[in-house]
């Protein structure tokens, strides 16, 4: 089954494609973009469905199934986005197969080296009947623009927060009312993020542990006994380095007016930071989380994280 099948299908480029068809001038190959990866690759499987099934990409028929299954005569992907995968990928571009339609579809362009890029040139200029290709791109500037130029390019918007409430309002699918009401507040509208705290219980938890914490920020007292209550054993560290700078990241947009559709919670620390320290604090934890990676002890980090959040908080004041 395709995750969030119905938010999807209501995208507006998923209806662009849907119009398209309909009115028999399907483009010979479509760019989605999107930051959102599992949305991106959601929608890449949908097109393929919406191509090729009779019944307008129902989800349920054989055809629509085999999509599903990765296993779908009409449908290509290469077997490695490398220089050898994309080669015999477009060669399959030019061999007849048992099926009228062809769907190529590569979902992360981006990923793709600029000079591999170059062998999809041809069958973009030159457009094969038939063939329709349906390409995921997540970093814009990491595609070619002679591709973007030849692509018909549609982008998914981050989803608002009353659709994401609207699809969880069917008996939370599965999930606890508690935790799809915080992964649908803290989402910002990305299906990738939803999906990763739907499963996370303890995401609520540690979530207001650090807002916590960060308010408790004033001396280095206090500073201490707000240390020892984030647990870090267990590589907890990064994940709480993470929340970290979501949460500045999230203050930042809404301290300087940028529309947020969702993080209520935050709201409690909108007073306690200013811009410029909320600045200075994502730094410290980028720095922080560049330490784990060279493998610094972890209470050695926290600890001189804490020390410089509150020498920031200081000076910024
Ligand atoms: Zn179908």
């Amino acid at each position: 089954m395709i995750k969030y099948r119905e938010l999807l299908e209501n995208t507006k480029a998923y209806k662009v494609l849907d119009g398209d068809i309909r009115e028999g001038r399907l483009n010979h190959c479509y760019m989605i973009t999107s930051e959102d990866e599992l949305a991106l690759d959601g929608i890449c499987t949908l097109f393929a469905q919406r191509i090729l099934c009779k019944d307008g990409g129902c989800g349920k028929c054989v055809s629509c199934m085999k999509v599903e299954d990765n296993n779908h005569e009409g449908v290509y992907e290469p077997k490695n986005l490398k220089a050898d995968g994309i080669r015999e990928f477009i060669e399959k571009v030019y061999i007849t197969g048992d099926n009228d339609v062809k769907v190529m579809i590569i979902r992360r362009l981006d990923q793709v080296d600029v000079k591999v890029q170059n062998f999809l040139l041809k069958s973009l200029e030159e457009p094969v009947d038939g063939v329709v290709f349906a390409l995921g791109v997540q970093r814009q500037t990491a595609v070619l623009d002679t591709i973007k130029s030849r692509s018909k390019k549609l982008s998914l918007a981050p989803f608002s927060k009353e659709s994401l409430k609207d699809y969880f309002s069917k008996e939370f699918r599965g999930y606890s009312k508690a935790v799809t009401t915080e992964a649908v507040d803290c989402s910002l509208g990305s299906l990738t993020r939803c999906d990763e705290l739907l499963n996370d219980e303890d995401f609520a938890g540690d979530m207001t542990d650090v807002i916590f914490m960060l308010k408790g920020l004033t001396s280095s007292k206090v500073n201490l006994k707000m240390q020892r209550r984030l647990d870090i054993k267990g590589g907890k560290l990064v994940k709480y380095l993470d929340i970290m700078q979501l949460i500045c990241g999230v203050l930042l947009k809404k301290k300087t007016g940028v529309a947020v559709d969702g993080f209520e919670k935050v709201n409690a620390l909108m007073d306690t930071f200013n811009v410029p320290t909320l600045v200075n604090f994502n730094e410290l934890i980028v720095n922080a989380k560049q330490k784990v990676e060279s493998y610094c002890k972890e209470e050695n980090i926290l600890d001189n994280l804490f020390i410089k959040l509150l020498e920031v908080k200081y000076l910024c004041r």
